[in-house]
């Protein structure tokens, strides 16, 4: 396959990355993973909007405009010949003999691929079991930086108790999933936590709250404690992904009846019809 590194189209086997980049010493960097339906980036102005943020975040200094980016993640799924999956872009802040504090003269390192990848239409049916983990992030999980470790950790956790992801709790606060957002249905209600500094800010997220809210289905953007997780009708997932997925699991008890409810179901086929846009 072919990646975009520091500015160039290079096969996979040709790419050299530098044993001193911050990515690699420090986790020092950002990215985003695009879906591309059609061979066409979903929704890329949201995601090009929070690496713009994000970068900022951690004062790394964008090297391209949104514009330029998404010009030469185009000509990759071209060159890749791609239809259906994802593309994934880093920007580390650069490469310098490995000292905390930031470098004076390197330039931050931009690579870019993307893969194949079907729609989960089976488990999007069916929906997947979750296992409830300890939230032990920092305090910028609004930033989508490469530092994944608790993520990581809380996944692995997760299949280990023999569910499929976690859900992940700061407290008794339900904040998100280990690569999702988590909504739940209370009484009607489409409820799920609000986006600052404790949550990524999902892009499906966004476009399933735009999606209930022109459904008319109620929305509150407030935190949720664990007992009202335990207690929803219904609870689904968001990502890029995974779309709208359903949560019929949690810690071995059912969620509802145990199959993926009405609300669930709605935002699904809205989802769905937001494909070809
Ligand atoms: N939360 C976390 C921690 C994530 O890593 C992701 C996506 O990768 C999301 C939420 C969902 O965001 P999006 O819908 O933009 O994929």
């Amino acid at each position: 396959s072919i990646y975009w590194v520091q500015g160039e189209f290079w096969p996979k086997e040709e790419i050299r990355v530098s044993p001193d980049d911050r990515g690699y010493l420090f986790g020092d960097g950002v990215y985003e993973m695009f879906r591309v339906y059609g061979g066409k980036l979903y929704e890329p102005k949201l995601h090009f909007e929070r690496l713009e943020r994000s970068a900022a975040g951690i004062r790394i200094p964008m090297p391209y405009s949104a514009d330029e980016l998404h010009e030469r993640l185009r000509e990759l799924i071209r060159r890749n010949n791609l239809q259906e999956g994802t593309v994934y872009i880093q920007i580390t802040r650069g490469t310098a003999p490995r000292n905390h504090l930031f470098p004076k003269d390197s330039a931050p390192v931009t690579m870019a691929y993307c893969n194949e990848l079907k729609r989960p239409l089976a488990q999007m049916e069916a929906g997947i079991r979750a296992v409830t983990v300890n939230d032990i992030r920092w305090l910028h999980c609004d930033y989508k930086t490469l530092n994944l470790l608790p993520n990581v950790l809380a996944k692995q956790e997760a299949v280990d108790r023999g569910g499929d992801d976690a859900i992940l709790h700061r407290g008794e606060v339900v904040t998100e999933c280990s690569a999702s957002n988590v909504m739940i249905v209370s009484q009607g209600r489409l409820i799920t936590h609000p986006a600052n500094h404790l949550i990524l800010h999902g892009v499906t997220r966004a476009v399933t709250l735009r999606l209930a809210a022109a459904a008319g289905i109620p929305v509150e953007e407030r935190t949720f404690t664990l007992d009202e997780l335990r207690a929803a009708e219904e609870v689904f997932q968001t990502g890029t992904t995974i779309e709208v997925m359903p949560v019929v699991m949690i810690d071995g008890q059912r969620v509802g009846d145990g199959q993926p409810g009405p609300v669930t179901r709605r935002l699904q086929k809205h989802f769905e019809a937001t494909l070809g846009d």
